[in-house]
């Protein structure tokens, strides 16, 4: 590695919590950072996405991961994190160097003001040459709102902070071209297109709750924002990121496209969550690539979920393939009368003078096959437009 980066490390819990005592790895947090001292040494900006707080707290709710509720993790969470961090503390102190915690949901990322202050506390950090250590707010984050896996949080980080590159610690060697338990499995040293590898990802750690699926997306979405993803096993005897990063030590690397996204088509295009969708026809789609405008009331076929103006919304065309993402500049509800009233004009529907686009030319990203499409909602979850 030459030029100063800014590196952002996924740590999964079975790294740092003992799966049996339930208690901290310390051996492998003094590894970890002693590299991100050498690192910070080399002029590199690193901040960690630990997990682990739910599997250091569970002891002292008086559970065991394998039979854990949800309520129980939300409270182990809660327990964990001040062991977690007082290690993380402890640890950094002793390399000279200081520590923050950023908890966040999944409206701290998806949001877009939300998104933005988080952005900024974050890069205050970094200035301070402190290594900010993000984890999900288990504790208060509801089904509805969750990452749910700290993979795709890493990833969601690398994106904020424009990271080049993004080190996954695991406890596997990296991504295999099939179950690795199969004969005959082999370790895919480079990934281009990670889609390509969607299906053979499957099993899940008995620690953490992301499996190598997870592991694709985030890697997907790190690399349309120009940040090369490092799968690799955290479990070594010695440097277990700067062997990976040094190139010493096998694991898979999913390379960066050439040609990545803006932050914003970044942030608007990776979504984890779907607030809404709208289903148009071909000629609309047409219309958008050719870059010529918005969506219109008159464009809509169906409406989908409950979204606000502001919220992302995914665009479908009537094959059912998902084809754009925008802005929504509408509620559902408004969206659904302007769209089912045509000829009344949108004042005197909504009170106000507007021209009524939905998403504007502007706020609309067309998707491209780098990007993963989204499944259409279900027909009985969508209103249509026609009152007929
Ligand atoms: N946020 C969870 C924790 O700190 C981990 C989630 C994951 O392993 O992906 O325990």
């Amino acid at each position: 590695m030459s030029n100063p980066k800014r590196i952002v490390v996924k740590i999964g819990s079975s790294l740092l919590a003992n799966t049996e005592l339930l208690t901290p790895r310390w051996a492998f947090i003094q590894r970890l950072l002693d590299d991100v001292q050498v690192l910070r040494e080399r002029g590199h900006e690193v901040l960690l996405c630990s997990s682990g707080a739910v599997a250091l707290g569970l002891k002292t709710i008086g559970e065991r991961p394998e039979t854990a509720g949800l309520r129980d993790k939300q409270a182990a969470a809660a327990c964990g994190m001040p062991v977690l961090l007082n290690a993380y503390k402890q640890v950094a102190h002793e390399f000279g160097f200081d520590i923050a915690q950023v908890l966040v949901t999944l409206r701290d990322l998806e949001d877009r003001r939300r998104f933005l202050n988080t952005k900024n506390t974050v890069h205050r950090l970094l200035q301070a040459g402190i290594v900010p250590i993000v984890n999900e707010n288990d504790s208060i984050t509801t089904e509805e709102i969750r990452v749910g896996d700290n993979d795709r949080l890493a990833a969601k980080v690398a994106q904020m902070v424009q990271a080049e590159t993004l080190v996954i610690l695991t406890s596997v060697d990296g991504l295999y071209d099939r179950d690795p338990s199969l004969e005959g499995a082999q370790l895919v040293e480079t990934v281009d297109d990670v889609t390509e590898y969607l299906e053979v990802t499957e099993g899940v750690s008995s620690l953490g709750t992301g499996g190598m699926l997870t592991k694709m997306q985030a890697a997907n979405m790190a690399q349309n924002a120009g940040c090369t993803t490092l799968i690799g096993n955290g479990e070594t005897d010695d440097r277990p990121l700067l062997s990976l990063l040094d190139g010493e030590r096998q694991h898979t690397r999913c390379i960066a496209h050439t040609r990545p996204d803006s932050a914003w088509t970044a942030w608007l295009t990776d979504r984890l969550q779907m607030a809404g969708s709208i289903v148009v026809s071909e000629d609309t789609i047409d219309a958008v690539c050719r870059n010529e405008r918005g969506i219109r009331r008159e464009d809509i076929h169906s409406i989908q979920g409950t979204f606000v103006k502001g919220d992302v919304i995914h665009i479908y065309d009537e094959s059912g393939a998902e084809r754009a993402r925008g802005l929504a500049n509408f509620t559902a509800e408004e969206t659904l009368i302007l769209a089912r009233n045509q000829d009344i004009p949108a004042k005197q529907l909504l009170g106000y003078q507007t021209a009524a686009t939905l998403v504007s030319r502007d706020n609309l990203v067309v998707l491209e096959d780098r990007h993963i499409p989204w499944d259409t909602p279900p027909e009985e979850r969508r209103e249509s437009v026609s009152t007929s």
